[in-house]
């Protein structure tokens, strides 16, 4: 049984709708999979009447940004109850801390000589659920750059001069929101970011798991993060991180790298015991 627990929609920035996506993660022979978009729950509704009409499995989740002092990292919420008030509330602030934010890119863009009317960014985002990807997009549209990735490596990339922190989310406020929510808490792609010595401190404050499998994780790589794993006692989530063809750098396919099936079901026994509603 394949199972993919990382998966984006247009809900966020992935390209593909909720619907459409089920459709890819049936072509790519998964069975079990879960949409985790950022800052957002607004995809997962879709996601699951689309899984359902399918015959697969869709488990409740979320990617939520948050800052540890000023590094980013990026927290995995699973069998989350998309419907909790606590959850609702922090994912409306976050959106509108995500505007704000667009402006202070656009801000930055316009004084280097790029004008790019907020309205335009805002028009490729669903629900105002906005992204760089939807910046670096309106950018290729507008004929600043070639490409997705050159408006990340001109622009808008970490520390490049469009680039705009938004250092009001703790990773200890995502973690707590997420446990509120009834959903396990797991650190995305760690090896992305290297900074492993947080991991105690973020196990201290309710993390339960790591993402171990992920397209930028080599074999080796994944290797350690397990023994990681092992010795924080953390659950193993993995995923593709999939956001859509032709998406670049995170292109990539429906169901590569996926989750062992004894791990998720270890995930799933860890949901249960909480009292979590299990999809499936
Ligand atoms: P944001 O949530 O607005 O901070 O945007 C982060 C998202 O931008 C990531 O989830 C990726 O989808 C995308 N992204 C980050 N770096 C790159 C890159 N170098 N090339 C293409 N997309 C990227
Ligand atoms: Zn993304
Ligand atoms: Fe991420
Ligand atoms: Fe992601």
């Amino acid at each position: 049984m394949r199972i993919d627990l990382h998966v984006h929609t247009s809900a966020s920035d992935g390209l593909l709708t909720p619907t459409e996506l089920a459709g890819a993660v049936r072509a790519g022979g998964v069975e079990i999979f879960s949409v985790c978009d950022h800052d957002t729950v607004d995809g997962l509704a879709a996601a699951t009447r689309a899984a359902d009409a399918a015959g697969l499995t869709s488990v409740p989740g979320v990617e939520i940004s948050a800052f540890w002092g000023a590094v980013e990292f990026h927290i995995l919420g699973y069998f989350i109850d998309p419907t909790h008030a606590a959850l609702r509330s922090f994912l409306g602030a976050t959106r509108e801390a995500r505007h704000a934010r667009l402006r202070a890119m656009l801000t930055r863009l316009h004084a280097m000589g790029i004008g790019v009317p907020p309205e335009d960014v805002l028009a490729r985002a669903h629900n105002g659920n906005v992204g760089r990807p939807h910046l670096a997009r309106t950018l290729v549209e507008r004929g600043y750059v070639g490409s997705v990735d050159e408006a990340f490596d001109r622009y808008l990339g970490t520390n490049r001069p469009a680039y705009v922190p938004r250092p009001d989310v703790r990773v200890r406020d995502a973690i707590a929101v997420i446990r509120a929510a009834g959903g396990i808490a797991s650190l995305a792609h760690p090896g992305l970011h290297q900074r492993d010595e947080a991991i105690p401190e973020l196990t201290a404050a309710g993390l339960e798991a790591i993402e171990v499998y992920h397209p930028h994780h080599a074999v080796g790589v994944a290797r350690r993060y397990r023994r990681v794993a092992q010795r924080h006692n953390l659950l193993v989530t993995g995923g593709s991180d999939f956001h859509g063809s032709g998406e670049g750098d995170h292109g990539g396919a429906v169901g590569v790298p996926c989750l062992p099936e004894a791990d998720y079901e270890r995930l799933r026994a860890a949901a249960r015991a909480r009292g979590a509603i299990l999809p499936g």
